[in-house]
């Protein structure tokens, strides 16, 4: 089982390489990521008191695969992006590759996305706001970009207290 040791650090060259997508046969390896996911970010909740979602590069594992749980648990599997909006909005964001560290970025202020979930059926979700950003954020991971790359600008960084 993954955890918070396994967790990869900004500086690593994992988290700047685009991720593979998910197969279908790999769905029982999903699972066994899924949980890796889930159990990473409970400790980081128990030791930062933050933590929304992971994508699955976070840990080394360079598939198209995003975990989010804020009031129940979601997995988005070979996720895309089908509708940005306009309109943007300004958010420190954070990440659990640097704890500590804040980043302000601009957001789309709401989207589309397409996945299959944890029983390969095809999703729809529209989000906006904070689950917008937190989704974008997430996405990013997949592409091998961090919040530390769409730093607003170079005053846009911040420590966590
Ligand atoms: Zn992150």
């Amino acid at each position: 089982m993954k955890g918070l040791a396994d967790l990869l650090l900004l500086g690593n060259p994992l988290l700047y390489q685009a991720a593979k997508p998910v197969e279908q046969a790999e769905l029982n390896l999903v699972k066994t990521w899924v949980s890796d996911l889930h159990n990473t970010m409970e400790e980081i909740r128990a030791r930062y008191h933050f933590g929304r979602g992971i994508a699955a590069p976070q840990l080394g594992i360079m598939k198209r695969l995003i975990y989010i749980n804020i009031h129940k648990p979601m997995v988005m599997i070979n996720p895309e992006l089908t509708y940005l909006s306009p309109e943007l909005f300004d958010v420190w964001d954070d990440c659990m590759c640097f704890p500590n560290l804040l980043v302000k970025v601009k957001r789309h202020r709401s989207l589309t996305i397409q996945f299959k979930d944890e029983n390969w059926n095809d999703q729809t979700l529209d989000a906006a706001n904070d689950l917008s950003e937190l989704i974008q954020h997430e996405y990013d991971h997949l592409q091998g970009i961090l919040c530390t790359m769409r730093a607003i600008d170079e005053k846009s960084f911040g420590w966590r207290k």
